[in-house]
């Protein structure tokens, strides 16, 4: 259900003090945007629709379905898009491990990232291909700048976003099973890998668990789809926006 990317960091933090500090938090900023995560997963809980998923049974399909709602969002930014897209190496798991257990390796020797998936056919597998796809396009997009882990993270629930956004407009059916499994991993990022952060933030020691950016970045994520351009939140992948900035343009 959860993606999987740690093996992306290259400048890891070793406990809470260096992880708010990479990332411009105070505590009580930090409080404030986990404050923010608990009123939104409230909201969220009220509704848990049903649906199956007729949507692509390839991987094929589903990296293109990835693609075009990349497109969608960012029709000004195609010749990035579709040049990540083409650089980018999609080495598909083999099939005993879990769908969709997936991550993005920033350099895979040439210059371009390698995303590793597993492939259920099912909504899941497509919502983890869409939040991949969006972390090798935020690699590329950057010129392969270091990039501290909450915004790598925001990068890629826009991606997610993006791909409920292009169902929601394109396939009904598809979209209902996609809010599902977006709900689903909103109640592990906003409950338990939330408490996590929560726990360490008494403990400027803490030793640095790669799940405190998830909770942050889901909030902003959704946060900075809603409320600024996509020319905005390109900026972000382009690393020409820092989470300081996009803090600030959020009102935390
Ligand atoms: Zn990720």
């Amino acid at each position: 259900m959860i993606v999987v990317d740690e093996n992306f960091d290259r400048k890891t933090s070793n406990n809470l003090g260096e992880w708010l500090d990479l990332h411009g938090l105070s505590e009580p900023r930090c409080c404030a945007l986990l404050r923010a995560v608990e009123d939104d997963a409230m909201d969220n809980l009220s509704f848990s629709p049903t649906a199956n998923w007729p949507g692509p049974l390839d991987p094929n399909g589903a990296w293109q379905r990835a693609l075009a709602a990349m497109l969608d969002y960012f029709p000004e930014r195609a010749d990035s898009i579709s040049r990540a897209y083409t650089g980018t190496h999609k080495v598909r798991a083999a099939g005993d491990i879990r769908a969709p257990r997936a991550m993005t390796v920033a350099d895979g020797g040439d210059g371009f990232p390698t995303v590793y998936f597993s492939f259920d056919g099912g909504a899941a597998s497509q919502m983890a291909i869409a939040h991949e796809f969006a972390h090798a396009l935020q690699f590329i997009a950057s010129g392969g700048i270091f990039t501290p882990p909450v915004t790598r993270e925001i990068c890629a629930f826009v991606g997610e976003a993006a791909l409920l956004q292009y169902l929601e407009t394109f396939s009904h059916s598809e979209y209902t099973a996609a809010v599902l499994v977006w709900r689903r991993d909103e109640y592990v990022y906003c409950h338990h890998y939330a408490a996590a952060l929560k726990l360490a933030l008494h403990e400027p020691m803490a030793k640095y668990n790669y799940e405190w950016n998830y909770p942050i970045a889901r909030l902003l994520a959704r946060e900075a789809k809603k409320n600024l351009s996509p020319d905005e939140v390109w900026w972000l992948f382009e690393g020409k926006e820092d989470l300081d900035g996009l803090m600030t343009a959020l009102g935390y």
